[in-house]
């Protein structure tokens, strides 16, 4: 009988479930891929493993293929704990909802630049004070990678049969709103947003919302400086990116059979704690 290959790669624990009497199998997000791995015996007291399988962890695992299964983890070694997120309630909140966006958004092959974005994200989760700006940033970041990039650049509508594409340049002056469609995929000029005002599903979108969009969706986290985020805008945000992100996942069924109940709870309900 052929030997299992062993193969060494660094993951990022995105979910566990229990399975069997003492097993568990772990959803892990590695730099090419996302994928189930059986942990044999964790959930014995005496297990060395399981510390180093906790949810949010970032793990060096030395993995045994199997043909017939999930492969198998031989050795896990956290390299990050992210204690924080496990026993603080509302990160560990926001940090549920990043690894849900991730195994709703993808599945099988990924890439490095997810990796690196879900890495960083997390990291951010445990230490930064403003939360909700940690995950507006994240949302915009991911969907672009899902290839899902709303368009914030130039208005989305159309007016007369006609493809508007106004370039967006929201200030505070700006007397009328601008607007978001889900189903057009962007935002609107304050002209088509009035104009298209009856359509399905779209949104007012203050100038302040809007260029907080372009923002997360333009910048690095590092790069958006330390401009309060308004708790009005806050919200505005998170429940244009709610519909927008339901829209998306709804038209997609081999993400939708993964949706549970506790749909995107983290962007409304809950406002940055800092
Ligand atoms: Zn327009």
């Amino acid at each position: 009988m052929a030997q299992p290959k062993l193969y060494q790669v660094e993951g990022v624990v995105l979910a566990r479930r229990d399975f069997g009497e003492a097993d568990r199998v772990v959803t892990v997000l590695t730099p090419v891929e996302r994928v189930d791995l059986l942990a044999h015996g964790v959930r014995k007291t005496r297990s060395r493993k399981s510390g180093h399988l906790e949810l949010f962890c970032t793990t060096q695992l030395l993995i045994s293929r199997a043909k017939s299964s999930w492969d198998v983890v031989s050795q896990a070694e956290a390299t990050t704990t992210r204690a924080a997120l496990r026993e603080d309630f509302n990160r560990g909140t926001y940090a549920r909802y990043v690894a849900e966006l991730v195994l709703r958004f993808f599945e099988g092959e990924t890439g490095e630049p997810l990796y690196r974005l879900v890495e960083a994200t997390l990291s951010l989760l445990e230490a930064e004070p403003h939360l909700e700006r940690v995950v507006r940033w994240y949302e915009q970041q991911l969907l672009a990678l899902a290839g899902f990039r709303p368009e914030l650049d130039y208005c989305v509508g159309e007016r007369d049969s006609e493809a508007c594409g106004a370039a967006l340049h929201p200030r505070p002056q700006d007397s009328q709103p601008y607007g978001f469609s889900p189903e057009r995929g962007g935002a609107l000029c304050p002209d088509c947003s009035y104009a298209l005002r009856a359509e399905r599903g779209v949104l007012l979108l203050s100038p302040s919302a809007l260029s907080w969009l372009q923002g997360f969706q333009r910048r690095h986290y590092s790069e958006l400086g330390d401009y309060e985020f308004p708790s009005r805008t806050q919200r505005e945000v998170a429940r244009v990116m709610e519909r927008y992100i339901i829209h998306h996942l709804e038209r997609r069924p081999a993400v939708l059979r993964l949706m549970g109940d506790h749909e995107v709870s983290a962007t409304g309900s809950h406002v940055g704690d800092g």
